[in-house]
């Protein structure tokens, strides 16, 4: 399998070498050159698999630079009942939906019951495992260079801990995460881990990660990577996911189902795109936005917007707050028909001298909705309140505030008896300062997560200046060459 960029550079690229690497060198993402398709004898072999079986077989329509002994002992090592909670690691929960008083059969698929308790453990679980078997085929190693504003950082942190060759530097926003999340991340003690709290806001850490990575010659001695949400290793692993949910809640390949999905950076999204476009029988991706509406407005009106960052709300569900969705472009380029001269010049050119694009008289917008199924929805900071509250009177479930993004959006997207599947992306426990809000008593703490705020902190603060933290990459730094 190759790999192209989606604004059209000549090289060629297989999944071990684009593993380690961020943006093509065009400045593009990197997508498979084609879509493996799966038929319906395929779909039938794969309906019985456990999770990590099925992990491999998706993975191995990918990856034909690992081998296949390799891959499927890293998808075991990986996708584990003792890591994920239950022997079906993402388990459905049908819920009774009084609101909408409709037939379909409404699901949450549970996909946060990973160490850090939000869905980006799916795909980062699997990436530290990748970089560390890659790392060592090279003999090399890597230093991880990342921004969070939470559950990243935080996702990154526990695949990475302790993981050979790799070290882990990542900025946060000193003060804005919740106790919660700064305890997740500030009490590994791991030594190839490093927090860097920096004096200012999230925009102030993605330009200190964005300066040093553009400081070619720093980044080549320090060995400088990233595992932000463009890479597609990260992507590929959350396809596997989609089937798992349609599996269990389809009894026969002629069945249709839909999906709804929280959205943000449309990494997640965009997996359930791949797996549709291999053939999975999905009717339906419906993206879920919060106030923070960049996506929605697409698919209402074809005109893509980026935001400011005065524009961007902080919102009730952080997670979801973007300015620009980063992946969203894999999705115009199938959209557009891989044509990536217009890619570049919509993502390139008319971005940077307009600040937004408009495809609503482009031909291929109609097939957003009519070829490639997506609808979308937006949803505010009382919608999140009454949802929660709703779920929780009718279901005696409490569920998360990007959840109930979904679910409100879901609710305003199902079509007569087709199973409706909304992804669960984080516990409640991490957000819980509006679960109080909207129910007036705290979310259960999982096992294992007492008293987590009270233990011992690793971390330094420092000013947002990209010189501190090449010094403290220089001075605590796995590899130079
Ligand atoms: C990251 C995140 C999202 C958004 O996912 P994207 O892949 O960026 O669209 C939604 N909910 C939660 C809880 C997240 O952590």
């Amino acid at each position: 399998m190759d790999y192209v960029s989606t604004r059209g550079h000549a090289s060629q690229q297989r999944f071990c070498d684009i593993l380690l690497e961020g943006l093509a060198p065009d400045g593009g993402l990197y997508l498979p050159s084609r879509y493996p398709r799966v038929d319906d004898a395929t779909l039938t072999r794969w309906r019985g698999l456990p999770y990590a079986e099925l992990a491999f077989e998706v993975l191995s329509l990918y990856v034909d630079d690992i081998p296949a002994v390799e891959l499927r002992s890293i998808c075991a090592r990986t996708y584990t009942r003792e890591v994920f909670g239950s022997p079906e690691i993402v388990p459905l929960r049908r819920l009774v939906d009084k609101a909408s008083s409709n037939a379909a059969a409404f699901y949450l698929q549970a996909l946060s019951n990973g160490p850090t308790l939000a869905f980006k453990d799916m795909a980062m679980q699997l990436l530290g495992n990748l970089f560390e078997y890659e790392l060592a085929r090279r003999g090399e190693s890597l230093n991880i260079l990342g921004a969070t504003s939470g559950d990243t950082g935080s996702a990154a942190e526990s695949a990475m801990r302790g993981k050979k060759g790799v070290s882990v530097f990542m900025t946060s926003p000193h003060g804005r995460m919740s106790p919660f999340q700064q305890a997740q991340m500030f009490s590994l003690m791991d030594a190839n881990i490093h927090n860097i709290a920096v004096r200012g806001v999230f925009d102030d850490c993605q330009d200190i990660v964005k300066a040093v990575s553009n400081d070619l010659e720093f980044k080549r001695k320090y060995r400088i990577g990233t595992v932000n949400s463009i890479n597609w290793a990260r992507l590929v692993a959350q396809v596997v996911y989609y089937f798992a949910g349609y599996f269990q809640a389809t009894r026969a390949n002629t069945e249709r189902v839909r999906f709804t999905v929280p959205s943000g950076n449309f990494g997640n999204v965009c997996a359930g795109h791949v797996a549709r476009m291999m053939g999975l029988p999905i009717d339906a991706l419906v993206v879920a936005t919060n106030e923070n509406d960049v996506l929605d407005e697409f698919f209402r009106t074809g005109v893509y917007r980026v935001r400011s960052s005065a524009d961007t709300h902080e919102t009730s569900s952080p997670s979801m707050d973007i300015s620009k969705a980063s992946n969203f472009e894999r999705f115009v380029f199938d959209l557009v028909g891989r044509d990536a001269a217009l890619v570049r010049d919509l993502f390139d050119r008319q971005l940077r001298e307009h600040g937004f694009f408009d495809l609503s008289a482009h031909p291929a917008f109609a097939d957003a909705a009519r070829v490639f199924g997506f609808a979308s929805g937006r949803s505010t900071h009382a919608d999140r309140l009454a949802t929660i509250r709703d779920i929780d009177t009718h279901n005696a479930q409490v569920i998360d505030t990007h959840t109930a993004d979904g679910v409100k959006v879901a609710r305003e997207h199902v079509a007569g008896e087709m199973p409706m599947i909304v992804l669960e992306t984080a516990l409640p426990i991490k957000f819980a300062e509006t679960i109080v809000e909207a129910l007036g008593r705290q979310p259960e703490r999982p096992a294992g997560f007492e008293g987590i705020e009270a233990l011992p902190k690793r971390v330094v603060v420092v000013p947002a200046d990209v010189e501190a933290i090449k010094s403290l990459i220089v001075a605590n730094c796995e590899a130079r060459v």
